[in-house]
């Protein structure tokens, strides 16, 4: 067997947020080896260059001689080639960024993310990694996403993607322990002001994994199942890993109905991660390249048909109303159709490119870029009524999921959009994959209008409310009101406005904070408004030509659905058609 590489992890200076950690590389590694440090973790794929974090650095001999490292690029540094016995290298990172991908350690707790956290010894990808993190202070638990390894306090990874795979948070910290088809998992709250209602979420968790079951089969992907969980006061976001999942929710959450019901569904979203994704993995991230962007053209399956399925599987198991659902569907539906973007990037293109948009976004993004995640989740759901269509009694998209998992779960060399296409195929027809091919592969929308009736529902228009349309995103604060976008081929658009640009007023009155649509119902649609806006040091009044009011529209019950479209929506999504509102 190879040798371990192994960690220690000292967390002495936590009140400075200051994590010393020291790599033992065994002796048949040391020479010359390059240690990296990941630039990215898995899940979010963005260049982070973690090495910035890094103070200080240094390496010693098995005798404790010190040895020359040196640098190669920004992340990665070279021992010397005529180095006999183990080297130990010892670094000292900064951690005070708290995020689902950050490290963040101070005297309440230390989540610690291995991407940011582990130098990596090239070419020893299939060597075991061992981490020591002794709790500190004493009283403290270290939650652990490994599992134990031999000796106390240190924790065992198979490999080096299981290492970067598996954050770790440690601190004395409200927990619930809840056995789910015979596997143990394990919830962690790390927010401050004192333990949320831990049985509620167990009782959520357990109804969750249930529905996901009942999707992918009986039988649990994994022996164990963490989730560490924190509360900040803003912000929120999860991170998929092999055997749980990262999350951060406003701190508020357990005391907000809405929130609860957010949460919720992002429990969800990381849940289906363990098998999209982690088990059922795009060929193009089986082997991924921590010094350097791993592409894939997958992430409208990996990310959009988890997003469908983290608000259709609350429902399925009673943690969301169905009017929850069908609302977040048309608000994704309403949000997608107020995106130029969608008719210049496709979805395989977004993937791809998810680098150097998604998640870099400016001003500029609905303009030039789609979102793999709402767009993906969109694309699922008609693909899932064309099916329900075609058989009411049927599963819909659970049985293409399913096939996919069965072909491909667990398959060490991932499975690629051809293999998705074939499943369609297999379930639905030709016709069908080559349809969501050409969602998939095209810029432009997919086709909600009719296909709704599958399931006994409709679109309601309702325009009696709206107020002429200025073609803008807004960032709103209590200060200021920015065009945080200017849409392409929009009024504002047309007008020279740009984004970025600051709202003072129109037609010479001041637009304040959740204003906007009540200063604009003062005009007509066709009406030409002067709107006054700061560029950096200009000021600037353009005339604005006000486009008709955007419609609302609503998913309503059809006028007399078929007996088979309500057993459809049965099917579905869980609830009763009889109790949406026609
Ligand atoms: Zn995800």
């Amino acid at each position: 067997m190879a040798a371990p590489i192994r960690y220690h992890v000292d967390l002495a200076d936590r009140l400075h947020h200051l994590v010393q950690v020291t790599m033992t590389v065994p002796v048949e590694l040391a020479p010359g080896a390059r240690l990296v440090l990941p630039v990215w973790t898995p899940g979010s794929y963005v260049v982070r260059d973690y090495a910035r974090h890094v103070q200080t650095i240094a390496a010693r001999d098995a005798r404790g001689a010190a040895l020359p490292l040196h640098r190669d690029g920004t992340t990665a540094w070279l021992l010397p080639e005529e180095v006999t016995g183990e080297v130990t290298v010892t670094w000292e990172l900064y951690a005070n960024d708290l995020s689902v991908r950050t490290n963040h350690v101070d005297d309440h707790h230390a989540l610690l993310i291995p991407a940011a956290t582990f130098l990596c010894v090239d070419g020893a990808e299939d060597h075991p990694h061992e981490v020591h993190l002794p709790p500190v202070p004493s009283d403290h638990r270290v939650f652990s996403l490994l599992p134990p390894g031999p000796t106390a306090d240190t924790y065992l990874a198979s490999d080096r993607d299981h290492l970067i795979d598996s954050a770790f948070e440690v601190g004395a910290l409200p927990h619930v322990d809840v056995e789910l088809a015979g596997v143990p998992h394990t919830f962690v709250w790390s927010g401050h002001g004192g333990a949320p209602d831990l049985p509620r979420i167990a009782a959520d968790l357990s109804a969750i994994s249930e529905a996901c079951r009942a999707v992918f089969g009986a039988q649990l992907p994994t022996d164990r199942y963490t989730i560490l969980c924190a509360g900040w006061d803003n912000g929120g976001g999860g991170l998929e890993h092999r055997d749980g999942a990262v999350l951060q929710v406003p701190i508020h959450t357990f005391q907000d109905p809405d929130l609860t019901a957010r949460f919720r569904s992002l429990l969800t979203h990381e849940y289906l991660h363990l098998w999209n994704v982690k088990r059922l993995v795009p060929a193009d991230l089986v082997r991924p390249t921590y010094d350097r962007p791993t592409h894939s053209e997958s992430l409208w399956v990996a990310e959009g048909w988890t997003a469908y399925y983290d608000e259709l599987l609350p429902t399925r198991a009673g943690l969301w109303q169905p009017r929850r659902l069908l609302d977040t569907l048309q608000s994704t539906w309403a949000r997608t159709l107020d995106t130029p973007g969608v008719h210049r990037q496709s979805l395989r293109q977004a993937s791809h490119e998810a680098w150097i948009k998604h998640y870099v976004r400016d001003h500029n993004a609905p303009n030039v870029m789609t979102d793999y995640y709402g767009h993906g989740s969109l694309v699922a759901f008609e693909l899932d009524l064309r099916l329900r269509a075609e058989a009411p009694d049927g599963d819909g998209l659970d049985t293409v999921f399913r096939l996919l998992w069965e072909r491909h779960g667990l398959d060490p060399a991932g499975f690629t959009e051809d293999d998705v296409l074939a499943a369609v195929a297999a379930v639905g027809g030709d016709d069908l994959a080559a349809l969501v091919d050409e969602r998939v592969a095209r810029p432009g929308l997919p086709e909600l209008e009719e296909v709704v009736g599958a399931v006994g529902l409709r679109w309601h228009t309702d325009d009696r409310s709206a107020s002429p349309h200025l073609g803008v995103h807004l960032r709103e604060s209590d200060t200021e009101v920015v065009l945080a976008s200017v849409l392409r081929d929009g009024p504002a658009w047309r007008a020279g406005l740009s984004g970025e640009d600051r709202l003072l007023a129109i037609d010479g009155r001041t637009v304040g904070r959740g204003r906007l649509s009540s200063v604009l119902a003062a005009f007509d649609p066709g009406q030409e408004v002067a709107v006054t806006v700061a560029r950096g040091p200009r000021l600037l009044t353009r005339g604005v030509t006000l486009d008709p009011p955007r419609p609302d529209r609503r998913l309503v019950r059809a006028q007399a659905p078929s007996a088979a479209a309500g057993r459809a929506f049965a099917r579905w999504c869980g609830g009763e058609l009889t109790g949406i509102e026609p």
